[in-house]
């Protein structure tokens, strides 16, 4: 069976992208090129084109029909019969992985330069002579039935309506357009720009396309009348869209036979799109220079599913292409793509055209352009590649933390995985509208400017972890994700549970102060808040439409999956872990994988690993045999990674293992930890669980490989107590019967550093789980919080503060002011001591640093009057100073926070928020303006957020949600969200991080009947693909665990309170 290749060819001259700056609505005209090549030649001399567009036909008939089978399931039968409709075609559709695209793309300013000439894509599949194509040519009379001359008046006011000549009869037209919708939008067909751009270019064209794609049995007979057409000289284009599918055949005398050869082949198609407005796409941004003038750059994200938004292709991560760019810009504009440029011919006096190297094969949600007046410096690493940041030019002097975390990550990953980083330079741009964090395209990766610009005279600690993770995390991606993807989004895991599990391996070394292992355990915590709803999903889940793709970019991707990698790599210990996935990523590389092959790597690599290897002899599972003091642990002799893995990758939730001591005897039990009073049965739930433990006699590590529902450890002799998952590295939460808690709370009180902070820590957020579906007393989690009082370490701290507050803010909304209040002083007095202590300045380490922040902040907010003195002290000093008194970094929020409460501070605020450079000092600014207490002040400020003029709109959402978490602005936040749901879901589009983050933000605190029934009657009156939204569930579920929460446990903390003073 031949196999399918995907090979673009290079790219002639013709496939430009031009961007003009003024007028900011410009109008595009792009040129797509794409060619269908077969790998083998070998058996029939006619498998080029034709089979290859057999099997296209194919591949999207399959499409079709697995898309109306989710539909409806009678209709399976279609798509076995299309599945067959080929019978000399490829067998599965694996196997079509094979067309070439490569992308050439043109673009014109809506004034003048209708005129420019247009050149054609020269050059072919396979070295011989280049071809020039003809387009069919076009009435400018005619007008298509069906598309209105105004809509294309719009697209190009001085173009004349030139649509009409190729007008297919609508059964025909009707099929090509879904044959065309699909391929640029395989998985459906309701996205408008591409639609737009498609049904431009089909009807412009004519009724061959109709005979190649309708019909492609019919393809050689086409092949041959149409040869001369193709092989005439080409006009220059100059009509709005169009083309055609061309190919070329050739006949041949073999033996006798006559047979077809392929020398040319391609489809290519003209379109047009403006500027997408949104954060996706080929995106506007703008920004404003020092001395206040309006500059407009243009840059692209395409992940997950926007690479159809800038050309048309098969824009699914399993279509691997290489990709020749070239672009068209002003001389005063620099372009970047992922590769350098090799060439700039200048066009015009103010016209240059930078052609860029082609790609190595990748896929197309990391091809990325930008066209810009950006600043760069640049360093090169010790293996010899490039590294540039480029920023706004007022902003580059903050670029040389970056570089230099760049330069010393990238050397590590190289060391790493063993392979090298394939491309010549790596640039890193800080773009100021950004949705997410950063985009990890190959060579070029994006930013959020706080998440790269960094500047040490004013950025705070937690600033400097963040940009350092942040370029870790797109940085590991360049290998997982861009050198091996996954096949297809189910396991976008594959790509960021890596990329967030490596952001620790790669920092902890190339930058030891920040010692980010602190913070591990944060990122667990987030998970499993997610994680226990039965709105969850498994971290390996099929979706097809591109909301549901977005909704993947999740806590359960990200967090979840990095979890499990760091349990995965306790059990296997760090070398065989990283051995497995070297091999892993040598095998795959410039391939697409699934969750199983990662697995059978694995599983692979560790028998194979035997007692003579010392290094590996730590204490995990692959030491030999006899060194092994449990043989649960290993299973016999060989370890079913696949099985074990399978059981956290293909459920969703995780387990609560209930542990019993009896004597010497452990008992354990597993069972699925769900929230939620209506959640259906879990019993099914089964995990393999690489259990850890120590005991009071014994802090060495032990080690049991729990795979059934229950099971029982003998210890060797009699203990105190035991501590499961030692150090969280497990992603699973533990109950401990009888009066296993009472004996670890009495660890805690009486020397609570008799076991790690970690440990203290995963005690802490467990305890409160288990309060949360009615395992534990609240006042037995509340006991255990006494011990606080003596925590100095930053995440048992935080931890203690990330439960208690949130029952807080429960109390705080529902008016009980009493309980609410003395519930706020109890929290208080237990870090009152470390508050007191901590100085007002940026002294200390990366975690002293973080936690002053955190406990400033919170002493600030919530009025602990030592702390709002001193805050309101350093605010009027800066206030008088104008501004340019230098406050400390780590301090600034509180001080900003407090600032914020009077109006007239609030003003100042404000005004120095306008002239503010300074991106991470207008995020501290942005959370103390939405602290205030007016209500006015905060409808203005999410009102600006929308606008995106004063208050950039890729910071509406935390906007959003730090207003909603205040007492006067939960209401209005509510309000807010349901009269912009429309507004807010075109610009950050459905199924996206940022509308979860809202949803979930603003309703997660409510606590009552009434505001449950607010929140399910708005959702379910808007359309089904927002009702069926998971961060709707997610809140639902939240909301009804709220209720039943404050049902069970409002008047036990009452009464724990009223008898426990601190
Ligand atoms: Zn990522």
């Amino acid at each position: 069976m031949p196999s399918w290749m995907m090979e673009a060819s290079p790219l002639g001259e013709g496939n430009t992208f031009l961007f003009k700056e003024k007028p900011l609505h410009f109008l595009g005209r792009l040129m797509g090129h794409l060619t269908l090549s077969c790998a083998e030649t070998d058996q029939e001399i006619s498998c080029g084109a034709v089979e290859a567009l057999r099997a296209f036909h194919r591949f999207i008939l399959v499409r079709q029909s697995r898309l109306a089978a989710r539909e409806d399931p009678k209709l399976r039968v279609e798509r076995e019969s299309a599945s067959t409709l080929w019978p000399k075609g490829p067998a599965d559709e694996a196997t079509v992985t094979s067309a070439s695209l490569a992308l050439g793309v043109l673009a014109v300013g809506l004034a003048g330069d209708s005129d420019e000439p247009v050149r054609q894509p020269s050059g072919g599949t396979h070295g011989l002579p280049p071809i020039e194509l003809r387009g069919p040519t076009t009435s400018p009379q005619g007008v298509a039935k069906g598309f209105s001359p105004a809509s294309a008046q719009q697209l190009r006011p001085s173009w004349p309506p030139i649509f009409g000549s190729c007008l297919l009869p609508t059964e025909r037209r009707d099929f090509l357009l879904t044959v065309l919708r699909s391929m640029a939008h395989p998985r459906v067909s309701d996205t408008q720009p591409i639609a737009n751009m498609l049904e431009v270019a089909l009807r412009g064209s004519c009724s061959e396309l109709t005979e190649l794609v309708e019909d492609s049995s019919r393809a050689e007979d086409y092949l041959h009348q149409s040869l001369p057409y193709l092989q005439s000289p080409l006009e220059p284009l100059r009509e709005a869209a169009v083309r055609f599918i061309g190919l070329v055949g050739r006949q041949l005398r073999d033996g006798g036979q006559e047979k077809l050869q392929v020398i040319y082949d391609a489809l290519s198609i003209q379109y047009f799109a403006n500027l997408s407005e949104s954060f996706h796409g080929f995106y506007k941004s703008i920004y404003r220079t020092q001395e206040g003038e309006l500059r407009v750059l243009a840059a692209t994200q395409f992940e997950p599913t926007a690479a159809r938004m800038a050309f048309p292709c098969f824009d699914e991560p399993a279509f691997k292409a290489r990709f020749s760019i070239t672009i068209r810009r002003e001389p005063k504009h620099l372009a970047l793509s992922n590769m350098p440029v090799v060439k700039s011919v200048t066009i015009t006096p103010c016209l240059v055209e930078d052609h860029f190297d082609t790609t190595v094969k990748m896929s197309t949600y990391l091809v990325a352009f930008i066209v810009s007046d950006f600043k760069s410096i640049s360093k090169i690493t010790s293996h010899g590649v490039k590294i540039s940041v480029y920023t706004v030019p007022d902003k580059i002097n903050q670029a040389h933390y970056a570089l230099d975390a760049a330069v010393k990550l990238l050397d590590f990953y190289e060391d790493y995985f063993s392979i090298p980083y394939p491309l010549p330079k790596q640039d890193l741009a800080a773009i100021p509208d950004f949705q997410s964090g950063a985009m990890e395209n190959w060579g070029l990766t994006t930013y959020r400017e706080s998440a790269l610009l960094y500047d040490p005279e004013k950025s705070s600690a937690s600033s400097k972890l963040w940009v350092t993770m942040t370029i870790a995390h797109e940085l590991a991606h360049q290998w997982f994700g861009n050198l091996v993807t996954m096949e297809w989004w189910d396991d976008l895991w594959l790509n960021e549970g890596f990329a967030m599990f490596m952001e620790f391996v790669s920092v902890s070394v190339t930058h030891p102060e920040l010692r980010v292992e602190d913070y591990f355990l944060r990122r667990c915590f987030d998970a499993i808040e997610v994680d226990s709803l039965n709105s969850s999903h498994p971290i390996s889940t099929p979706v097809e439409d591109p909301a549901q793709i977005l909704e993947m970019f999740d806590n359960v991707s990200y967090k979840k999956g990095s979890c499990i990698l760091n349990m995965l790599r306790d059990y296997l210990t760090a070398d065989v872990l990283k051995a497995g996935l070297v091999q892993y990523l040598q095998k795959y590389s410039y391939q697409n994988t699934k969750n199983e092959d990662l697995w059978n790597i694995m599983t692979n690599i560790c028998p194979t690993v035997g007692s003579d290897k010392n290094e590996l002899q730590g204490d995990g599972f692959c030491r030999s045999q006899q060194s092994s003091s449990n043989a649960h642990w290993t299973k016999g002799e060989t370890l079913d990674v696949r099985a074990m893995m399978d059981t956290w990758t293909l459920q969703k939730g995780f387990p609560l293992v209930t542990v019993t001591v009896r004597g010497k005897n452990v008992h354990l039990q597993q069972e699925r930890y769900m929230k939620g009073v209506n959640s259906p049965s879990s019993t099914g739930y089964l995990w393999h669980i690489p259990l850890t433990y120590i005991t009071s006699k014994s802090d060495t590590v032990q080690r049991f490989l729990m795979t059934t529902k229950a099971d029982v450890i003998i210890l060797p002799e009699e203990v105190e107590w035991v501590k499961f998952n030692v150090d969280m590295n497990g992603y699973y939460i533990v109950h401990y019967e009888d009066d296993g808690w009472d004996r670890l709370i009495n660890v805690l009180k009486e020397n609570h550093t008799m076991i790690s902070s970690n440990d203290r820590a995963s005690l802490i957020n467990n305890v409160f789980q288990l309060v949360s579906i009615n395992k534990l007393s609240i006042s037995k989690a509340f006991d255990l919080t006494l011990y606080l009082k003596h925590e100095r370490q930053i995440m048992p701290v935080l931890q203690g503060m990330n439960e208690l507050i949130p029952i807080y803010r429960l109390m705080e909304r529902r008016d009980m002011d009493g309980t609410a209040k003395q519930l706020k002083e109890y929290i208080i007095n237990l870090f009152k001591d470390l508050i007191d202590r901590q100085s007002w300045s940026d002294e200390g380490s990366a975690s002293e640093r973080l936690l002053r922040h955190s406990l400033l902040l919170f002493a600030c907010v919530h009025r602990y009057q030592p702390c709002v003195d001193k805050a309101k002290g350093y605010f009027t000093e800066w206030q008088k100073s104008n501004g340019t008194l230098s406050l400390p970094a780590d301090v600034k929020t509180a001080v900003y926070a407090v600032g914020a409460q009077t109006s007239e501070g609030w003003d100042f605020l404000l005004s120095k928020y306008r002239l503010q450079l300074f991106n991470v000092e207008r995020e501290n600014i942005e959370l103390a303006l939405s602290l205030s207490r007016s209500k006015d002040k905060l409808q203005w400020l999410m009102d600006q957020g929308l606008r995106g003029d004063i208050v950039r709109t890729q910071d509406l959402p935390h906007i959003i949600v730090f207003v909603a978490k205040t007492p006067s602005g939960c209401h209005l936040a509510w309000t807010f969200l349901k009269e912009n749901w429309e507004k807010v879901v075109e610009k950050f589009e459905l199924g996206s991080n940022s509308v979860a983050t809202i949803v979930t933000g603003v309703t997660s605190r409510y606590s009552t009947r009434s505001q449950l029934a607010q929140v399910k009657e708005f959702f379910s009156s808007l359309e089904e693909k927002s009702a069926r939204l998971r961060c709707v569930q997610q809140a639902v579920e939240t909301i009804e665990d709220n209720i039943q929460w404050m049902d069970r446990n409002f008047e036990k903390v009452k009464t724990w309170l009223q008898n426990n003073q601190l």
